[in-house]
């Protein structure tokens, strides 16, 4: 492959479609398959993972705000997709783009129904959604009566789902917990689906649901950040394929003596002879001040770069007093080998929020 010669998120389908059929082997035949694609699908690019996605015949697609669906569909997916976190005002929007709305309180039910009736729509599908722990959205499992009444009262909305999101699914110590918010759902689902006189798909798992709780499946799961390539433990790292590497340029080198300092503030000062390396990547694409001062590293010729300093705007300054190599040689912030796993590790942070964090500047290079 061509070496990069300025920043570059280069973006694999091949591992999609691995990480894809490797979640599917993991589902019963008939179990559906949502793809979480909310936030640039992680920060890769929405409009063509989904498209791929849709090749590879998904079931279902959800996307965290209204603007994020809209895009999706200005990007030509005609597959169903959940918008998991609505607000009142996108509601006509939802219903013009053919969007499908998580209805998660009393508030937003309401306010959605009397869209529905405005906008003359009958049976427009929705997804209810329960809170079993988490405590960040949801009804409870005593709103069961007032979701139905309410369902009941007007066929302008009809539930095509019921839903739930585990708190610790990748954490096997919180087992009992993860277990007590299955039957909680289970309840409530079954509560609601006798009180509303029809059934609908129930969906509770995300990736780590998926792989720990096998039992849980329901008719749907819904996977986010295998498809990107985590898997949440070694072991199934092993499986997964990140499909993402931000890949940068070496733009000038500097050799300093002792006592000097680098970057603002003069932050790093050097104990002795130094060779120091200046990369066009910083804060403002999404590799954070957090990753400053020794925590984070890049890798030039497979050899590992410390970051020292701040991290800039624009560029971050790296050690390479023990690396052979030149200006203009490529540099690995992550890939499949130096991951972007290991590089959040460094600054106590998760792969998700690394990844979600490279800003739009950073060009998106698709390779098939
Ligand atoms: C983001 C999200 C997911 C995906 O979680 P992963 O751990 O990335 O698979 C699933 N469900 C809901 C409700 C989410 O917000």
């Amino acid at each position: 492959m061509a070496k990069a010669q300025e920043t570059v998120l280069e973006i694999d389908l091949n591992a999609l479609t691995h990480n894809f059929e490797y979640l599917k082997s993991k589902l019963k035949e008939n179990t559906k398959f949502l793809a979480v694609v909310k936030a640039f699908a992680y920060g890769s690019d929405a409009e063509k993972i989904a498209l791929h996605l849709q090749n590879l015949d998904v079931d279902y697609f959800a996307v965290a705000y209204t603007s994020e669906g809209v895009a999706l569909r200005d990007a030509g997916i005609t597959k169903p997709i959940l918008v998991l976190h609505p607000q009142p005002v996108n509601f006509k929007t939802i219903i013009d783009r053919c969007l499908e709305p998580s209805l998660y309180n009393a508030r937003v039910l309401r306010s959605f129904i009397s869209c529905a009736e405005k906008e003359k729509q009958s049976n427009y599908p929705v997804h209810i959604k329960f809170n079993t722990g988490l405590n960040r959205l949801g009804f409870w499992e005593n709103d069961v009566d007032y979701i139905s009444s309410q369902l009941k009262s007007n066929h302008s909305i009809k539930a095509a789902s019921i839903f739930s999101h585990l708190a610790a699914s990748e954490d096997l110590n919180e087992k009992e917990f993860t277990q007590t918010q299955i039957s909680s759902f289970k309840n409530s689902a079954k509560e609601l689906i006798d009180a509303l006189g029809y059934s609908a798909m129930l969906h509770l798992c995300n990736t780590s649901g998926i792989l720990n709780y096998p039992e849980a499946h329901f008719d749907m799961v819904r996977s986010g950040i295998a498809l990107y390539g985590f898997g949440n433990s070694a072991k199934e790292n092993k499986n997964l394929k990140p499909i993402a590497s931000l890949k940068s340029v070496v733009s000038q080198i500097h050799l300093i003596e002792k006592g000097e300092t680098v970057g603002y503030n003069r932050a790093y000062k050097s104990e002795g002879f130094k060779k120091i390396a200046t990369i066009p990547i910083g804060h403002a694409d999404g590799i954070g001040r957090h990753f400053g001062n020794g925590k984070g590293f890049v890798f030039i010729n497979k050899e590992k770069a410390n970051i020292i300093g701040n991290v800039c705007m624009d560029m971050i300054m790296v050690d390479i007093t023990h690396i052979e190599c030149h200006e203009g040689d490529e540099v690995i912030i992550f890939d499949n080998q130096f991951t972007a796993e290991n590089l959040a590790e460094s600054a106590n942070t998760i792969s998700y929020e690394l990844i979600t964090s490279i800003s739009r500047r950073v060009k998106r290079k698709i390779i098939k």
